[in-house]
């Protein structure tokens, strides 16, 4: 028989991934190489570099020999600081030794909550505009997703978590939550967030809550997370948190996970047959990270709050196009229905006719078509000359 590799390949990779950000990226470089100016608000993480301290704790730990394997779950120390920094920001209690775990990044903690938790065929509640990767790692573990409706009122959107129990069926497990959330650039309220704990509570579901842009909100919104409302919510959640964004540290690869004990031995089990560890140095940075004063943080959210300013008011400004107003994060998901095109269509048309490269809505789930998410994690002068190209490519479909 004639050798075909794809007849090896297991079912779980062939799930079909939605046309997104790497397409756009490929078609955007071959524009630059051809020597066009072209301005990027599709990036999802920092454009800052990683603080001094921060990553001289990183050097310091190589030059200190840290650079062997350490427990699966993570060095006690960084646990340790994990768990402090958890109940003294957030009012939530988690023993370090055995409801903490240091995961090499975000990406991998909601990847050892998908596998820890959900069965192939399990279903997985999630709101119909969301983060992409989710349904990616939903695929990988042969999970379900069933769509929560969003629904964009005004200049925000309102997700009906309130259709749970008409969505649920004795196979549905688990919600999936992110506060402050990408794309929406929306921040939940005290209310909303009680209300999605109620109905979790009386449906008997898990809940994944991806609280990675903590530290970005704007204006008079705050970050609570769900695992804060009751003993039972702190039990339900697997609390899923990253370094990246914070303290933009995204190549690093460093997060944490929180959850029950029982949660926590079984994710630690999928990481031991994945990624095994988080590399220690990368631990000892983000220890000085946690324990060092909050400044940098601080000065990198005002930063992006300016932008965030630039980025809606202009957006604002365009005929046809409906920003909503960003509270969290640093992306703005615009309504872009009005001008008839598919999300890719309008995405191409932007690089082309623009040269701003923008993520097309339906990366981000079936109710994101129609839509574009702009991210502000970018400088000032770029998202200015971006709203430029975009006004005069959305001219000239008029
Ligand atoms: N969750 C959300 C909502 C994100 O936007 C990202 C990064 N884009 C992540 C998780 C993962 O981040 P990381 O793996 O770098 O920690």
């Amino acid at each position: 028989m004639p050798f075909d590799p794809r007849t090896f390949l297991t079912e779980r990779v062939q799930a079909k991934a939605a046309k997104g950000v790497h397409e756009v990226n490929r078609l955007a470089k071959e524009l630059t190489q051809s020597g066009i100016r072209v301005v990027r608000l599709i990036q999802g993480e920092p454009d800052f570099d990683t603080p001094a301290h921060i990553k001289k704790a990183g050097i310091e730990a190589l030059n200190n020999g840290m650079t062997h394997y350490c427990p699966v779950e993570g060095l006690d120390e960084v646990r340790q600081a994990v768990a402090d920094k958890v109940q003294t920001e957030l009012r939530v209690k988690y023993q370090p030794q055995n409801e903490i775990l240091i995961t090499e990044g975000g990406t991998l903690g909601l990847y050892l909550a998908i596998m820890a938790l959900v069965n192939p065929g399990d279903e997985v509640l999630v709101p119909e505009i969301t983060f992409g990767p989710y349904l990616n790692i939903l695929g990988l573990a042969q999970g379900k997703p069933v769509f929560i409706p969003v629904e964009r009122i005004g200049e925000g959107f309102k997700i009906h978590w309130e259709e749970i129990p008409r969505l649920k069926t004795p196979r549905t497990k688990a919600l999936l939550l992110n506060n402050p959330n990408n794309p929406l650039g929306s921040v939940a309220s005290e209310k909303e967030l009680a209300g999605i704990g109620r109905i979790a509570t009386e449906n008997n579901l898990a809940i994944i809550s991806d609280e990675v842009y903590e530290k970005l909100v704007f204006g008079e919104c705050r970050h609570l997370s769900i695992a804060s409302f009751s003993e039972e919510l702190r039990q339900r959640t697997v609390l899923v948190n990253s370094f990246s964004k914070t303290y933009a540290m995204t190549g690093w690869r460093i997060g944490y996970i929180a959850a029950n004990p029982d949660w926590t031995r079984a994710m630690a089990r999928v990481y031991q047959g994945s990624a095994r560890c988080a590399a220690p140095f990368t631990q000892m940075a983000v220890l000085a990270a946690i324990r060092s004063p909050q400044d940098c943080v601080e000065e990198m959210r005002q930063e992006y709050d300016e932008r965030r300013k630039i980025l809606y008011h202009g957006l604002k400004s365009i005929g046809g196009l409906i920003p909503s107003y960003p509270q969290g994060a640093f992306y703005i998901f615009a309504d872009a229905r009005s001008f008839g095109l598919s999300s890719w269509d309008l995405t191409l048309h932007l690089l082309r006719e623009g040269h701003v490269v923008v993520s097309p809505g339906s990366y981000y789930g079936p109710g994101g078509e129609g839509y574009l998410r702009f991210s502000y994690a970018t400088g000032k002068e770029e998202i200015l000359l971006g709203i430029e190209g975009i006004k005069k490519a959305l001219e000239k479909l008029k």
